[in-house]
């Protein structure tokens, strides 16, 4: 049997359900967006898809540390957008 791989959500620290799996990526030219694919290029940071934790990027600076970068607050509030608009 094959092994799926878990992740660890960066807000809430919970082992991810692969279905509930949040992707997001910042490239090497240093933008973030979210991946529903799950292979775009860069480094990627994920969440469990729970609303609170979603919120979390904003009230928690979630992607701040996962990234170890100075996040604008617009991006974190495009990237709160685009996984609520993108997710299934
Ligand atoms: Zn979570």
């Amino acid at each position: 049997m094959k092994k799926i791989p878990q992740r660890t959500c960066i807000v809430c620290g919970n082992k991810i359900d692969k279905r509930n799996l949040v992707r997001v990526v910042k490239n090497k030219e240093g933008r973030i967006f979210f991946d529903p694919t799950g292979k775009a290029n860069g480094r990627g940071a994920y969440l469990c898809g729970e609303d609170a934790c979603i919120e979390g990027i904003l009230k928690k600076n979630a992607l701040n540390r996962a990234f170890k970068t100075d996040v604008a607050e617009e991006d974190k509030i495009r990237v709160m957008e685009e996984i609520k608009n993108g997710r299934k």
